[in-house]
């Protein structure tokens, strides 16, 4: 069996495929594993493609990490469930529950708005109940559903918009109000531990897509890393042809698990009636760009959480390296950083570093910067997403799908990675 593609996804579907007894052969195009979501070294530091954050309820996740005898309570740092946000020349706002239980959640919202008159700080708690627990009807923006729920100006820009940019990589006035009920319900009404935030205290590579990669060799499966699949087609016989970049390689396989981007799955989904569906499908997904921006300090604070949300600037999260051992780097991250015209233009780093001094005079000008933009971050996860999504199942039997894009429900996370490719290799065992 074939696995095309070594992000989390295809990584996933092979540890499956192959702990399952299958001989599978896997090709990425890239010189390391990780996909979009993986390490990089930059100027002696071990950082990542993009800054991530995770939540308790990442489950299949952190399933796959043990699987490949990582333990993640060793390589993430767990915070309590909660935000603190600044603003350059205002008072910081602390989000800080107890807990998730429904008294310590409504304390901490009432504090949130504590500046509205007493009707208005009611009908906001009672709103905020009616998100969790009932259920949207059809498919509003996130915006359109937090006005009919009640919640004031106030709370979107220092809660929902955030959390939204966080969850979604799209804004409210998009984003789909059914996907973000999900995560949501997922985060806050199941088990304490799953609205625990979860940062990386090891680059990337190191959570899962290495380990994974030792793991398959270990499993006996055949890996080409370097290799890009240039055409997939089908034979007579059922079996699949794949032919890589140097163009006369060709190489048969039984199945095959397309495990990258809806872009490349789009071009690479043979021809004709049988894909049609999942091809309309694939051209009706949109996506939307993140910047990281990397700043080295010669120090920094050691006051500086691990997680600071940011009002009023180009970034929306501050996060220091230190927390996975490069002490004199912070990240920040910059959601949907695509124009609303559609259009992209880079962020300076410069630009960044001046804005968070302001917020944070402490730690004055950066010594040097990067911005790491990836204009493929994720899924636009705007209205109807979900309808338009496809599944595992590309529409040849024996040709797979599995990506971010394929869990239905969930935003393009590490999480929706991993649980596409573990349901195409279930499909495909099946
Ligand atoms: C900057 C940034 C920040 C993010 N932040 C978060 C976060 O905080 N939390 C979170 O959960 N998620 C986050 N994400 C999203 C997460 O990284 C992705 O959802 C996930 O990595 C997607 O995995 P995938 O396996 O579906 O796809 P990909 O990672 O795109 O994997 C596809 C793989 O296929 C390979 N490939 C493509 N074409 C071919 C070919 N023809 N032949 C062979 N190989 C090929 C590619 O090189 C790639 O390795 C972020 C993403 C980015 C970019």
């Amino acid at each position: 069996m074939a696995v095309i593609g070594a992000g989390w996804a295809g990584l996933s579907a092979a540890l499956h495929l192959a702990e399952a007894g299958r001989a599978v052969v896997l090709f990425e195009s890239h010189a390391q594993p990780g996909g979009r979501g993986r390490s990089l070294d930059l100027h002696g530091a071990r950082l990542d493609n993009g800054q991530h954050i995770l939540v308790g309820a990442c489950r299949q996740v952190q399933e796959q990490m043990r699987r490949v005898g990582v333990d993640p309570a060793e390589v993430l740092l767990t915070l309590p469930f909660g935000l603190t946000l600044r603003e350059a020349g205002a008072a910081p706002i602390s989000i800080a529950p107890r807990s998730t239980g429904m008294l310590p959640m409504a304390q901490a919202l009432f504090r949130t708005v504590a500046r509205e008159p007493l009707p208005v700080r009611i009908r906001t708690l009672v709103g905020a109940a009616r998100m969790l627990h009932r259920s949207t009807v059809g498919d509003s923006t996130v915006q359109q559903w937090l006005r009919s729920c009640a919640q004031p100006e106030s709370l979107t820009r220092s809660l929902w918009e955030p959390l939204c940019l966080a969850v979604m990589n799209t804004p409210p006035d998009s984003a789909s109000a059914t996907i973000f009920q999900n995560v949501l319900r997922q985060t806050l009404l199941g088990e304490p531990e799953d609205a625990h935030l979860l940062i990386p205290r090891v680059p990337l590579g190191r959570l899962f897509p290495e380990p994974a990669l030792a793991r398959l060799k270990e499993l006996g499966a055949e890996i080409h890393m370097q290799s890009r699949v240039r055409a997939i087609t089908k034979a007579t016989d059922g079996r699949f042809h794949l032919t890589l970049r140097d163009g006369a390689a060709q190489v048969t396989v039984d199945q095959v698990i397309l495990a990258v981007s809806p872009r490349a799955a789009r071009r690479l989904l043979p021809e004709g009636h049988e894909t049609a569906d999942t091809c309309r499908r694939l051209e009706g997904l949109g996506k939307r760009s993140i910047c990281t921006v990397y700043l080295r300090y010669q120090r920094l604070p050691d006051h500086l959480p691990p997680l600071t949300g940011l009002l009023g600037q180009h970034g929306q999260w501050l996060l220091p390296r230190s927390v996975s051992g490069e002490p004199h780097w912070a990240a920040v991250v910059i959601s949907a950083a695509d124009q609303p015209s559609g259009e992209f233009h880079p962020i300076r780093w410069e630009t960044v570093s001046r804005e968070l001094a302001e917020t944070f005079p402490e730690l004055g000008p950066a010594e040097e910067g990067h911005a790491i933009c990836e204009r493929e971050a994720t899924l636009d996860a705007r209205t109807g997403t979900d309808a338009r999504r496809p599944g595992p199942e590309s529409g040849i039997p024996g040709l797979f799908l599995a990506g971010d894009y394929t869990a239905k429900g969930l935003p393009s996370t590490l999480e929706a990675a991993v649980l596409g490719g573990v349901q195409a290799a279930a499909s495909a065992i099946g």
